[in-house]
């Protein structure tokens, strides 16, 4: 059997964020139907992961912020018993939560485990404490700021822009998502980007079921879901690669995190 090895896959715990960002990469501002994962939701979804990959370099779990799911530190213990099949765990926050004692003392067990925490302003009022929180407890963090970060870009025009196999192919080929093979699992199902899950999902686009990976049945089928995932990660572009401006060497840049108004 051929070993599925995986370089990097996000879980989103949840829908819901502090923030209201306008060029917000999972679309949050921009939900109509909101869902939280539930511990009992993560479980059967780890499980089904883990029985279909062999390794993944680096788990992230992101949101919306990650921190608004009061299931988190339970969803964190549940993949921790996958551990030996990941080389890295990542948090991602955007700074506005304050970090609780349980989770503080459950991240200082586990030397995988690195947070990202994000300053972008005032708006993230605990991003200075929760990094000394984490210095404290010996936890591996990261500050994201402007002297850092990536600037946006703006993923929001879902119309058909490559039309032909060549060109679909160039514009995932010049993709860091792409490149990164940066999977996303959200909803009980495992996409190839997040652009992918939230035009498939919203029906922004024409999809078929070899777009995805549901991993939420009762009966999953192991042996083809692996073979599934492995033909998803050989292809040379995504559906929503069609779509897609991605981001380029050539895409517009805008200031991180910039907060919607009434007006636009
Ligand atoms: S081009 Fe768009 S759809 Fe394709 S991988 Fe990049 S972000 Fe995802």
């Amino acid at each position: 059997m051929e070993a599925c090895k995986m370089l990097s896959t996000s879980i989103m715990v949840t829908d819901y964020c502090t923030l209201n960002c306008k060029l917000c990469l999972a679309y949050i501002p921009y939900l109509r139907d909101r869902k939280r994962l539930s511990l009992a939701e993560a479980k059967i979804v780890f499980y089904n992961y883990f029985s279909m990959v062999d390794h993944v370099d680096k788990f992230s779990i992101t949101g919306g912020e990650p921190f608004t799911n009061t299931e988190l530190v339970d969803i964190l213990l549940e993949l921790l018993k996958y551990r030996s099949r990941i080389s890295e765990i990542i948090i991602i926050t955007n700074g506005t939560i304050k970090l609780s004692d349980e989770f503080l003392e459950v991240a200082s067990k586990e030397r995988k485990l690195k947070v990202i925490v994000n300053n972008y302003g005032s708006i993230s009022k605990f991003s200075g404490k929760n990094r000394e929180l984490l210095g404290k407890h010996g936890i591996t963090n990261i500050l994201y700021d402007d002297s850092n970060r990536y600037d946006w870009v703006d993923c929001r025009d879902h119309s058909l822009k490559n039309k032909i196999e060549s060109e679909i192919k160039a514009q995932a080929a010049s993709c860091v998502f792409f490149s990164g093979k940066k999977y996303l699992i959200n909803h009980g199902k495992l996409y190839t980007c997040t652009r992918s899950w939230y035009r498939i999902e919203n029906n922004l686009i024409p999809y078929s079921k070899e777009d995805y990976i549901k991993l939420t049945d009762k009966n999953f089928d192991v042996e083809k879901s692996r073979e599934k995932l492995l033909n998803l990660m050989a292809r040379k572009y995504s559906t929503s690669c069609a779509y897609c401006s991605g981001r380029t060497e050539k895409s517009i840049l805008y200031p991180a995190a910039e907060q919607l108004t009434k007006g636009d």
